[in-house]
């Protein structure tokens, strides 16, 4: 296998990105699930070759650290036999596929989300740049509006089956046959329409610039409120919540024993049909729990573009952050573990201090400069003021 490429565009586990603490592989679970089978493989390739830590990120994907490059090839390999890791990194880099964890056995999203993951694996599909994906959210309500995706199937206020592009207020109206077919040919009419440039370009900025949509897309969208996923017990199982969405490799084996996992871009995971109690230190089933009313990014020493070592941080303001408000701390202004904006985002300008911005992203202009680690609690508690 060839030498891995640090710092790609969009790392995954074929291309993985060079860290603070070492390598970081993306995998890519398919359809968003993994077998106990798959978890229990994938929690000892964390142990054997990484640092035994494992992230979940906001697309529902999960990243082993510490890897060396020497291990990296056997880890591959070990990942491929779990079946969770393409043969080919352009179709790993295609397959960028959030799937909503709300499915049941027969309704159509699992069918979907494998027909879209065949149709991009095949050599004709549209090559669209690194970070573009596909969101397969049609359960009775769109619940992934808030995460990244740039074409989304899902179903409108009266339950019609669209084709959403990401930035826009209108659908295609499709059936469970078509939408995959015209979800590709929105990828292809991006491209087409001068989307991406490189191996960049997002599909909302393609559309806040004009571009014009075929006639298809004409149906009207109303979105629902954002979705705010909770920990506790649902009707598909159990949702756990992990501190800074990090789960460790012995937490993932025990989940693994009590089902079937499902990713999710909550950095949550469900745990299929479970109904009994989980006791797993550092594994949370309550929404009414400190450390998870505050994100944060990896940080200081973890990502070497970090200025401050914030998880430190977030640990200590998160008991001044009230249960209805949200917080995120970034180790710099790239703000990548949050692409949306957060009541107060917390911004390191140096080792321990802070640029605050209300209703914003990291990258946002910030409206309070030069804090203190002391000075946060009194502004988080007065609400960014
Ligand atoms: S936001 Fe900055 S510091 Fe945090 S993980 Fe991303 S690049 Fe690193």
């Amino acid at each position: 296998m060839s030498a891995p490429i640090v710092k790609g565009w969009c790392p995954g586990a074929l291309r993985p990105m060079m860290s603070g603490d070492g390598l970081v592989v993306r995998i890519r679970p398919p359809l968003g699930r993994l077998s106990q089978k798959q978890a229990v493989g994938i929690a000892t390739a964390a142990e054997t070759f990484g640092n035994g830590l494992i992230d979940l990120s906001s697309r529902a994907n999960l990243q082993i650290r510490g890897v060396s490059e020497t291990d990296h090839a056997a880890l591959v390999t070990t990942l491929q036999g779990l079946g969770v890791v393409d043969g080919d990194p352009q179709i790993e880099a295609r397959r960028n596929v959030t799937v909503t964890p709300f499915w049941q056995d027969g309704d159509p999203i699992l069918g979907l989300a494998q027909s879209l993951q065949t149709a991009l694996a095949d050599d004709d599909a549209p090559q669209t740049p690194g970070k573009f994906g596909y969101a397969i959210d049609c359960g009775p309500t769109p619940v992934l509006t808030q995460t990244a995706a740039d074409i989304r199937i899902e179903r409108d206020a009266s339950g019609k089956l669209i084709v959403r592009p990401d930035g826009a207020m209108f659908g295609a109206v499709v059936t469970a046959e078509t939408a995959v077919p015209v979800a590709l040919d929105l990828a292809r009419w991006f491209l087409n329409t001068g989307g991406a440039s490189g191996n960049r370009g997002r599909m909302a900025r393609h559309i806040a610039t004009g571009a014009l949509l075929p006639s298809l897309f004409a149906h009207p969208v109303t979105l629902p409120d954002a979705f705010k996923a909770d920990p506790g017990q649902i009707n598909f199982g159990t949702m756990v919540a992990l501190e800074f969405g990090q789960i460790s490799a012995s937490q993932l084996a025990r989940l693994a024993d009590l089902g079937p996992l499902r990713m999710t871009p909550w950095r949550m995971i469900l745990v299929e049909n479970c109904t009994v109690p989980i006791n797993i230190d550092g594994v949370h089933t309550s929404a009414d729990t400190p450390c998870l009313r505050v994100s944060a990014c990896t940080g200081a020493p973890g990502c070497p573009q970090a200025l401050s070592p914030i998880r430190e941080t977030a640990r200590k303001i998160a008991p001044s952050v009230a249960t209805d408000q949200s917080v995120h701390i970034s180790g710099c202004s790239k703000g990548c573990a949050h692409p949306q904006s957060a009541d107060i985002t917390l911004v390191a300008t140096g080792t321990n201090t802070f640029n605050l911005i209300r209703n914003g992203l990291a990258s946002d202009q910030p409206d309070i400069t030069g804090l203190t680690l002391s000075d946060l609690p009194d502004h988080i508690k007065n609400r960014g003021i």
